[in-house]
């Protein structure tokens, strides 16, 4: 009987915080000095819960992607999707949008409506590997996730496979990722790929992972080699894991982009700013985001 206890990495990472837009705080996991990435998960960031008022929910004027799928997973509120396929769907609690933005795609976040409300959200972006970095865009609503009920948390698969189950999310790198959320107090063992890194963040409440006591602002990175790890919480909480296999080649992340070198950001950039390349999304009422000078790129790396 095996009862091995790997002693992989466990690393505590503050998020950066910022106020954005109109008062929601942002926090950003990844990237952050310590760690750029989890397995292909390069972005995660942290929205709310936070009300808002007459006027001003969140909205986000079209702007482009290439290299990456954005992976949002709302907890509370709601909010439209718009792209240049001409896609356009609200996404509500326990559900993930998926968007491949491939060579290209250009989309907007909007309020359905002026109303106060309330937020809370997470954003993702999962890098696309060389060999399919290019492919054409594409986007994919799932309104129904499984969920499987253990020790007292609900957990929902977002991504990949575990607990014998695998997510509908399609993605093009070995990768994981789940919301556990307990309304009191909770143990469960989610069983890990040893072959991957993890990282849990925690939403809401505070969670124990493996001892390591962690609140909202907090990401703990689980280096690979771990069959399982051990998360209770002592009154409600919510947490959101993620994992994949380390991700073997350098991107180049900058503004909405992931690439490979400076020159392709500058073209990119360059493109949209010109309304060249990339589709525009149509009926979006919001204004289009400009990209930034990156003209000073290859001085900064
Ligand atoms: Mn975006």
């Amino acid at each position: 009987m095996s009862d091995h206890k790997t002693d992989s990495v466990l690393e505590r990472i503050t998020a950066n915080s910022a106020e954005v837009g109109k008062g929601f705080t942002v926090r950003r996991a990844i990237p952050t000095k310590a760690r750029r990435m989890v397995g292909a998960w390069c972005f995660l960031d942290h929205v709310g819960p936070a009300n808002f008022d007459r006027g001003n929910g969140m909205n986000v004027g079209p702007h482009p992607h290439i290299g990456l799928q954005t992976f949002t997973w709302v907890i509370e509120g709601e909010i439209l999707h718009r792209d240049s396929l001409g896609y356009e769907q609200i996404i509500r609690p326990g559900q993930v949008n998926l968007m491949t933005a491939g060579n290209g795609i250009t989309h907007a976040e909007e309020s359905l409506n002026d109303d106060a409300g309330r937020i809370h959200i997470t954003q993702l972006w999962i890098a696309l590997p060389e060999a399919e970095r290019h492919r054409e865009p594409d986007f994919k609503h799932y309104p129904d996730l499984p969920i499987i009920n253990n020790g007292g948390f609900k957990i929902t698969l977002l991504a990949g496979t575990a607990f014998n189950l695998t997510a509908p999310a399609q993605v093009y790198t070995p990768l994981v990722g789940m919301d556990l959320k307990s309304e009191n107090a909770a143990k469960t063992d989610v069983p890990l790929n040893p072959d991957f890194e993890h990282a849990v963040l925690c939403l809401d409440g505070a969670v124990e992972i493996e001892g390591e006591l962690i609140e909202p602002g907090t990401l703990l990175y689980i280096g690979p080699g771990r069959h399982s790890v051990s998360i209770t919480c002592n009154k409600a909480a919510q947490a959101l894991l993620i994992g994949g296999k380390p991700f073997e080649e350098n991107i180049l992340m900058w503004w909405n982009f992931v690439a490979r070198t400076p020159e392709e950001v500058i073209r990119a950039a360059e493109a949209w700013n010109k309304h060249q390349h990339f589709s525009e999304v149509k009926n979006s009422p919001l204004k289009r985001l400009v990209a930034p000078d990156p003209s000073g790129l290859h001085l900064k790396i």
